[in-house]
């Protein structure tokens, strides 16, 4: 991984550069953080989507036969 401070080139599993001692995977674990909120974020507004079905489609099985 190179360093966006002092462009030494560091191992690619390195946390700091070893020249100038720059943090080098904040962006990438910033990154895959983001692409885990995302995740979750999808996951979860498809079960609220799933849940919100459901409770609609029970509201509906409730209302109906009132109404009849
Ligand atoms: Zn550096």
């Amino acid at each position: 991984m190179r360093c966006p401070k002092c462009r030494h080139e560091n191992d690619a599993d390195a946390a700091f550069c070893s020249s100038c001692g720059a943090t080098l995977d904040s962006s990438g674990s910033l990154l895959s953080l983001n692409k885990t909120l995302v995740l979750v974020i999808i996951v979860l507004s498809s079960i609220l989507a799933v849940m919100r079905d459901i409770i609609i489609f029970q509201t509906i099985i409730k209302i109906k036969p009132l109404k009849f």
